[in-house]
């Protein structure tokens, strides 16, 4: 297939590239870099199935030639660059929604939503099944990217519904391994780094907040067959063990043998205190759950932060 995907210089994007090019796929690969990496891509560069073009999606995107599938990534991603980018963030889920969709159908292709776990909010159901419709706050510093991630599911509801598209949803809950960027300000790489550096790990709250963390190769792979399937309902991906910020702390001290404490700083607005997918729907129709334990996937990470 002709596969477009945007925001695919991006920590999922860019093992997306890879592993679709692996799969014998030719990549348009669309990225206005504000949180992407061109150095998670450099090594793609000279593939004669890949084609890098620094755009920002929320203008129109104009490609010759035919497109089967595009795959929507494109936004700043961690709480911290969310809050760092409020409008980029807004205008990447709905106006970068919007033309992504567009573009699927001027060229008659399939269309996948990247969304997340964040559409559930500090969830009062728990774990999350897809059929709950979350507990979000809409004028909470997080609600940039919260209601970016609805809305996109929204409007790709809306163009499936009006205009036939097939159309796929994916609700990517915390994923982390090689390529996340030391200063995302996400809780597994400030970790890794903090441990390294021998620096105390700095824990939000009491840490009793609950996260479940999937390995990168783990969540392509549920995209991939998300892709693949005939469903176009919203499909949780995820790993459904989830662990508290405090115990993940404690893991990293451990795996890394840093002699770094622990300290606490304050919990952020809005912080989910909870958060774990019902993977039912996905371990049901696309036969696909998490494989890597935390233990190894965060072994692969440290072993990638350190080099
Ligand atoms: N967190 C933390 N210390 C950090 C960064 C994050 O305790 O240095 C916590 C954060 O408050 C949240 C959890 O770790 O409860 C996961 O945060 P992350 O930013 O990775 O993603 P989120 O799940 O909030 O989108």
């Amino acid at each position: 297939m002709k596969i477009l995907i945007t925001g695919g210089a991006g920590f999922l994007g860019s093992h997306l590239c890879d592993f679709l090019l692996s799969k014998g796929h030719s990549l348009i690969c669309i990225d206005n870099l504000i949180t992407g990496n061109i150095t998670s891509i450099k090594h793609l560069i000279h593939n004669k199935n890949f084609r890098f073009i620094q755009r920002d999606i929320t203008r129109s995107i104009d490609i010759d030639g035919d497109v089967d599938y595009v795959l929507h990534f494109a936004s700043p991603a961690s709480p911290t660059d969310y809050l760092k980018f409020p409008i980029e963030t807004l205008k990447a889920g709905s106006l970068g929604t919007h033309k992504a969709l567009d573009l699927a159908k001027e060229k008659n292709a399939r269309f996948l939503l990247a969304s997340s776990s964040e559409v559930y909010g500090n969830p009062l159901q728990h774990p999350q099944k897809e059929d709950y419709w979350g507990n979000v706050n809409p004028i909470g510093r997080r609600a940039v990217y919260d209601e970016a991630k609805r809305f996109g599911e929204a409007l790709t509801m809306a163009y499936h519904r009006c205009y036939g598209m097939d159309t796929k949803i994916g609700r990517i809950f915390n994923t982390y391994g090689p390529r996340m960027r030391k200063d995302d300000g996400r809780v597994i790489p400030t970790f890794i780094t903090q441990a390294l550096r021998g620096e105390p790990l700095t824990v939000f709250g009491d840490g009793s907040q609950t996260r479940s963390f999937c390995y990168v190769s783990d969540l392509i792979e549920g995209v991939y067959k998300l892709m693949l399937s005939d469903i176009n309902q919203p499909v949780n991906l995820g790993n459904p063990e989830a662990i508290t910020i405090l115990q993940l702390a404690q893991k990293i001290l451990e795996i890394t043998g840093s002699k770094s404490g622990i300290i606490n700083r304050p919990l952020p607005d809005d912080d989910p205190k909870v958060r774990q997918p019902d993977i039912t729907r996905a371990q049901g129709m696309l036969h696909w759950s998490r494989k890597v334990p935390l233990d190894e996937g965060l072994r692969k990470t440290i072993e990638w932060f350190k080099n």
